[in-house]
């Protein structure tokens, strides 16, 4: 990133700025480790948005995730085709179901039954028929923080295994939509592998239950939540693809024709994005010295949201380390992007590089404080 230290210097702070090497090199091993089992990926729009990302993940060939109306929207405009857009979510609004369905959307991850109906009832009214899924709770544990773990009963979402009969019984009253498979997503930032291993042999134990209703499911979706490395971005900059796929490979055992589906969104643009900001000013506290930086959770919300993890690099500096709280602007306690950074000795006006931000960072800047929002910066584009 220090190559990049004369552009920055150019660029009024904070912004956040996208290696789209990075990117390619990311989309490269996730086409050719899913390529390897004939495996679907749709990219999970919700992770970052940006149109010249998604029009670079829309060049390998892959579909979206969406979990909003106006995400399908931007989907389209991206140029990502109708039928390899999935719609996700627990609170779909009747305008929301109406443009999945006008759009003849590939399917749409359904988590009750009062959806199910209301999805129905507006594809009647609008003369068309759709496809769904549902979205099932396998109450499979994830190893993650418990902000982001979403499989287990109590979770808000999916359906539960013991309301499928009645779920069943209500879709045979339904004929303006189409069973055609079931979902999963047991969380977010999984690094544990044999947490799939787990989701996978639930999903062969599912499967039987289906079989057993002599209901035939053209494709599962097993959700995305493959984690990456906040603690060495540079040294694994590209998840491990291969170990990924080849667990559901090895495990999940798909009946003859059917398709599998991931939706990845953090693993595929995690490690290219960060966040640069600069340097205000450095104080000196009785026991701690601080680093304040024009960025704040505004900005990047991760570390005051889930206490998340990222690596700071003073890239403008050569001097020996010290340490400083790297804290920002915004009125509130929890605005700080970690305590005791250990940084090159650090003074006004130097850049600050916060790591692996291109997941979640971004898109989910607010105006608080009126904030102006931030720019977003891309390495394969003239930057002014
Ligand atoms: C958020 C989400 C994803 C993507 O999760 P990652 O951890 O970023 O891979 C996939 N599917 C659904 C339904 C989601 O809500």
């Amino acid at each position: 990133m220090k190559n990049y230290l004369d552009t920055f210097n150019t660029l009024k702070t904070p912004f956040y700025w996208y290696d789209m090497d990075l990117l390619d090199r990311t989309l490269i091993s996730v086409k050719q480790e899913a390529d390897k089992y004939g495996f679907h990926v749709h990219y999970a729009v919700k992770a970052n948005a940006n149109l010249p990302i998604l029009e670079k993940i829309r060049e390998y060939g892959f579909g979206t995730d969406c979990v909003s109306g106006n995400e399908v929207l931007r989907s389209l405009e991206a140029g990502f085709k109708p039928k390899e857009i999935a719609f996700a979510g627990v609170g779909k609004t009747d305008e929301e179901i109406a443009i999945g369905i006008e759009n003849d959307i590939f399917s749409f991850n359904v988590e009750s039954i009062p959806e199910l109906e209301v999805i129905n009832e507006i594809a009647a009214k609008l003369g068309k028929s759709t496809n769904v899924s549902l979205r099932l709770n396998p109450n499979v544990a994830a190893n993650t923080h418990e902000y982001i773990t979403t499989g287990l009963n109590e979770n808000k979402f999916g359906i539960n295994m013991m309301d499928m009969e009645e779920v069943l019984k209500v879709l045979k009253t339904l004929s303006h939509i189409k069973l055609t498979g079931i979902h999963f997503h047991i969380g977010s930032q999984i690094t544990d592998l044999n947490d799939f291993k787990k989701l996978c042999e639930r999903i062969n134990q599912i499967q039987d239950w289906f079989e057993e209703q002599d209901i035939k499911l053209e494709h599962i979706n097993a959700g995305g939540g493959l984690g990456i490395d906040y603690q060495n971005p540079d040294e694994n900059s590209v998840p491990d693809f291969a170990s990924y796929f080849k667990i559901f490979a090895e495990h999940l055992k798909l009946r003859p024709n059917q398709q599998l589906h991931f939706e990845l969104g953090r693993s595929i643009v995690g490690q290219c994005g960060s966040l640069l900001t600069k340097v205000l000013y450095v104080k000196k506290g009785v026991q701690k010295q601080f680093a304040i930086v024009d960025a704040g959770f505004t900005e990047l919300i991760r570390p005051a949201l889930y206490q998340a993890y990222h690596e700071i690099e003073n890239i403008s500096s050569t001097l020996p380390e010290e340490k400083y709280d790297v804290v920002g602007p915004i009125c509130e306690s929890t605005d700080f992007f970690r305590k005791d950074v250990t940084l090159a000795g650090t003074k006004r006006n130097d850049i600050i590089a916060i790591k692996s931000a291109g997941a979640y960072g971004q898109v989910m800047t607010s105006q608080y404080n009126l904030r102006t929002p931030v720019k977003a910066y891309y390495s394969d584009k003239q930057n002014k």
